[in-house]
């Protein structure tokens, strides 16, 4: 009766692939190509960000366009079926992120987000990491 529409199939393997999906494997090595040190775990961390670099006490989150719904995204689709599951899946991923991004910033540590359709071209996800340690250097100096 309740045949699994492909979006909640591609849910379940999401949850089941875990660690190390590719957008992050992509970000990782991005970032490592530009000289940053980081490190992966994660287990206690609000939100247990895919990147730290405890350095410059920056998190990165490497999200799912669809789960945390990238705003103006293709990927961001609204499915057509199951509303209701998906209305109440997307307010409770939302809202988790707001809870996470406010325990970070109350930690004194910064979080950036990268969106898992940045990372299909190397090239901009250079160029996003690079504005972003850009501007930051920019406000240290000041
Ligand atoms: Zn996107």
């Amino acid at each position: 009766m309740d045949i699994l529409t492909p979006e909640k199939r591609s849910w379940n393997m999401s949850r089941i692939r875990g660690k190390d999906t590719k957008p992050e494997l992509v970000v990782r090595s991005v970032l490592h190509s530009m000289g940053y040190r980081f490190r992966v775990s994660n287990k206690d961390f609000p939100g247990k960000p895919d990147i730290l670099l405890p350095k410059h006490k920056i998190v990165i989150f490497v999200h799912g366009c669809f789960w945390h719904r990238h705003a103006g995204c293709k990927y961001a689709y609204f499915p057509k079926s199951n509303i209701e599951f998906w209305l109440n899946k997307f307010k409770a991923n939302i809202n988790r992120d707001q809870v996470v991004t406010r325990e970070i910033m109350e930690k004194g540590w910064q979080q950036f987000v990268i969106w898992e359709c940045e990372t299909k071209d190397k090239d901009c996800v250079r160029r996003v990491l690079k504005d972003f340690f850009g501007d930051k250097k920019q406000h240290i100096n000041k």
